[in-house]
């Protein structure tokens, strides 16, 4: 149980509770996300991106997790990380997985049953995999209470997609999840409740939505793949190779830097390591974090 907990960090905005649930924690190079950076590219800003977001070998520390909001009305479940049992992942380390979520769940004092929306920022294979589990030998929603606001514009650059690891996606995470008819359409902006809002941030897919939480005085924003590496709060315009279209996802994301530099506004990281919630600030005419 211990350990259980320990991965778990919860987080205040205002009166609305956010917790993170942890998938996965990996160590990653950086060439898989940014093909044409050396590890030397990292030097100007080791001093706060080591110990949380770099190893000492300036391998990157990318989290899996995914955000539970508890607001006054409602509990929502954002990405849903990668599951258990899953295949054609198109990543070797997260087919036939076996984790703990579940659990890590139920410690967060949130059973699946108490879900009552499900947004996931987009639909790669590390943000639709808990939609879904594997019982009886069939793919059933994991959340059975739960509404799956699916966005179209997102849902129309995936349905007809041909490769073997996009076809895994929608077969195991996307189409039970319509079939059990627990999907609600959206269409980029829209509002769960008065604190909870989805912000278009396209680039990364064409529907990617992130999402604006507002408690009270105090608001928050978590990224999904807009930003996956906390480099880019100081580096917005690094290609990411998952970009669909990377010169509109450095439009988009230096826009978001500039919009919560200095303000008053959690960055929640959809991959960014514990402490996962930070502020940008600007140092010696330097973009960085505090938190
Ligand atoms: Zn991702």
């Amino acid at each position: 149980m211990e350990q259980v907990k320990s991965n778990i960090q919860t987080f205040e905005v205002g009166d609305i509770e956010v917790v993170k649930v942890l998938d996965l924690l990996e160590s990653i190079s950086p060439k898989v996300l940014y093909e044409d950076k050396a590890r030397s590219a990292f030097d100007p800003h080791l001093d706060w991106l080591q110990p949380h977001f770099l190893d000492a070998k300036k391998s990157m520390l990318l989290s899996i997790h995914s955000f539970v909001i508890k607001t006054r009305h409602h509990n929502i479940l954002v990405d849903t990380c990668i599951g258990n049992h899953k295949s054609d992942s198109g990543f070797p380390q997260w087919n036939d997985r076996n984790g703990n979520y579940l659990a890590e769940l139920v410690a967060a004092d949130c059973r699946p049953e108490d879900i009552d929306y499900v947004f996931c920022t987009h639909m790669h294979v590390d943000h639709t995999g808990w939609n879904t589990q594997l019982k009886d030998g069939r793919w059933v929603p994991t959340f059975p209470n739960a509404k799956y606001l699916f966005n179209e514009r997102e849902w129309a650059c995936w349905k007809d997609a041909e490769s073997k690891h996009d076809r895994a996606v929608i077969e195991q995470n996307i189409m039970p999840i319509i079939e059990a008819g627990q999907v609600q359409w959206v269409d980029n902006e829209w509002s769960i409740d008065d604190q909870v809002s989805l912000v278009p941030t396209p680039g990364h897919t064409p529907g990617h939505c992130s999402v604006a939480l507002t408690g009270g005085e105090k608001k928050a924003f978590i990224t999904g793949d807009m930003m996956i590496h906390p480099v880019q709060i100081a580096e917005p315009q690094w290609q990411q190779s998952a970009d669909n279209d990377k010169a509109l996802a450095i439009k988009t994301r230096t826009g978001f830097v500039e919009d919560h530099c200095d303000r008053d506004i959690m960055i929640l990281g959809t991959h960014f390591n514990t402490p996962t919630g930070v502020y940008i600030i600007e140092q010696k005419g330097q973009r960085r974090i505090s938190f």
